[in-house]
């Protein structure tokens, strides 16, 4: 995609501190990082949601993203590391070409996810397991 900063650093138009490249994917450094060594995962293939990345090339994003991930954990203070991806705007995604992050973790390096933990209301639970689950049934290799 011609406008998009992804592809172009796929393209090498915008430099990038590549990790790793093979057909599929393409892992570089994050020019603003949570903590130093946090790293960008991304299909050389533009898709703007992860719904629609192919399995093969979703499941190559996946397995290199925690290889960084351990190797980082190695090599730097970390202890740990997440991995998070961002679909859509609402969920923080702001580079509009699919990415998974990885992001090496120490248990003093002072970043929290400010995850909250709601309650479900009564029977709630079993409701939106239902109607996700049947939606789901049929559509996983559509
Ligand atoms: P998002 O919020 O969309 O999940 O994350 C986009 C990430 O891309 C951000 O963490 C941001 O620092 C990173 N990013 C944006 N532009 C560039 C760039 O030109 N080069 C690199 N290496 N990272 C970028
Ligand atoms: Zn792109």
């Amino acid at each position: 995609m011609s406008d998009c900063i992804f592809c172009k650093i796929i393209a090498g138009e915008i430099p990038s501190a590549k990790l790793y490249e093979d057909e599929l994917i393409y892992a570089f450094l994050d020019i603003s990082p949570i903590n130093f060594g946090h790293a960008l995962v991304i299909p050389k293939e533009h898709h703007q949601s992860a719904s629609t990345i192919p399995e093969e090339t979703a499941g190559r994003m996946f397995h290199v993203a925690s290889r960084i991930g351990i190797l980082l954990k190695r090599m730097e203070e970390f202890d740990a590391y997440n991995l998070h991806l961002a679909d859509g705007t609402a969920a923080g995604q702001v580079v509009m070409h699919a990415h998974l992050h990885v992001i090496p973790r120490g248990a003093e390096d002072g970043f929290r996810w400010n995850w909250r933990q709601l309650t479900y209301p009564e029977g709630k639970m079993a409701e939106i397991a239902s109607e996700i689950s049947a939606k789901l049934a049929g559509k996983i290799r559509d």
